[in-house]
């Protein structure tokens, strides 16, 4: 098969594990009989600096000519002050979610076997296996609800965010994690605050009604501070977790600290038509940028996403997933996950073992 990627390269850190994770689709061309067709589109830093504008007009469109995205990071320091939003590297992020329909966040949160003692939980939680993906709804909630601002006459000034879904939107996330639990070990927490908000009462009744139509995943409901002390004390319980917006954002923050190191945690967003947008969960990471240190082993891993949840190629997604277990079973390290006393390899250096083991 012959796929169009539009590359989101970036700033900071972004051009140098993009360009690893490149590498890396193409030995799987090779190695599965594919090729690859990329496109350079400029977001972030690196297009205010070319046409003043964060996220260049056609940006979307571009996109949407491709079969899949795959973005290194946006942002950093030199581009922090703005207050036009064009010229913050953010809105971009943002817009492109919209733009391309992306309501589906899919954050994997794996120990890999290598890397157990990275684990900052006790060691035999850590000796059960962490092995979860968090579903969260992207496009809505309160993040996306009306804002407001006003005085009041003895309160002084008050702010309102509106948290509002509707059955259409918790229906099309709930699908998705139900499909995903079928995929993997067929157990679905639906994570809500129903004791409490009125849109978490119709998110449960939405997911219960669904769960009719799954009757082969195990489905439960858990009030999301029992979440994020469950996520601690015993993460092995979980398989897929499915939660609206906000609590996604912060509980799946917390997933990925217990796993270790942000280096190596990749994500997709998801929507109902391609392109889907692929991209490792950290961030530019200026300190480092430039130097040869990067981690790309994150992004690789969103290369593995793109193939499975995409393209629907299990096999390619399952190989890269296996080159990188092999690489860090050897003991190499980068940087961000060499213990001390450890000698550490650079970015280049690991996108070249990584591809030898493909
Ligand atoms: P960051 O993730 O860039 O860096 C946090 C720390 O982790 C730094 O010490 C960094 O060196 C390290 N780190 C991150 N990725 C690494 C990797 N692959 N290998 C080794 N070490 C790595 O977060 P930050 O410092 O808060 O943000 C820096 C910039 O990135 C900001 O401008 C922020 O807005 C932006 N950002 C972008 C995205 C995105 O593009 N999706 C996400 C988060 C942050």
């Amino acid at each position: 098969m012959n796929y169009k990627i539009a590359l989101i390269k970036g700033d900071g850190i972004g051009p140098e594990v993009v360009g690893e994770a490149v590498k890396v689709m193409d030995a799987i061309g090779v190695k599965f009989g594919h090729t690859f067709a990329y496109t350079d589109i400029l977001m972030g830093g690196c297009a205010i600096d070319a046409v003043g504008k964060s996220y260049p007009d056609g940006t979307a469109e571009a996109c949407k000519t491709c079969d899949a995205v795959l973005l290194g990071a946006v942002g950093g320091p030199k581009w922090g002050h703005s207050t036009n939003p064009d010229q913050r590297p953010e809105t971009a992020l943002l817009s492109i979610r919209k733009d391309l329909g992306l309501y589906a966040n899919l954050r994997p949160a794996a120990l890999r076997p290598a890397l157990a003692d990275a684990c900052p939980l006790k060691k035999e939680t850590a000796d059960k296996g962490i092995d979860l993906m968090i579903v969260r709804e992207l496009t809505g909630g309160v993040y996306f609800g009306k804002k407001d601002r006003y005085p009041t006459p003895d309160r002084g000034e008050e702010a309102s965010d509106l948290m509002a879904y509707s059955e259409q939107e918790i229906e099309r996330i709930g699908r998705r994690a139900f499909e995903l639990a079928r995929l993997r070990r067929k157990k679905l927490a639906s994570v809500d605050k129903a004791n409490v908000l009125e849109t978490s009462r119709l998110w449960r009744q939405v997911i219960h009604r669904l769960a009719q139509e799954y009757p082969d995943v195990a489905c439960e409901d858990v009030l999301v501070d029992n979440a994020a002390m469950q996520l601690v004390r015993d993460p092995g319980q979980f398989d897929v977790i499915v939660t609206e917006n906000m609590f996604g954002d912060i509980l799946s923050d917390e997933a990925s600290m217990i796993t270790g190191s942000i280096g190596l945690l990749p994500s997709a967003s998801i929507g109902d038509r391609a392109p889907g947008l692929y991209e490792p969960i950290h961030g530019s990471a200026p300190d480092i940028a430039g130097q040869d240190k990067a981690n790309p082993i994150a992004t690789i891993l969103s290369v593995a996403m793109m193939f499975r949840y995409s393209f629907h190629l299990s096999g390619e997604a399952q190989a890269i997933e296996d080159a990188v277990d092999a690489v860090l079973n050897a003991g190499w390290r980068t940087a961000d996950i060499a213990k001390p006393g450890e000698t550490a390899i650079g970015t280049l250096k690991m996108g070249e073992l990584i591809r030898a083991q493909l």
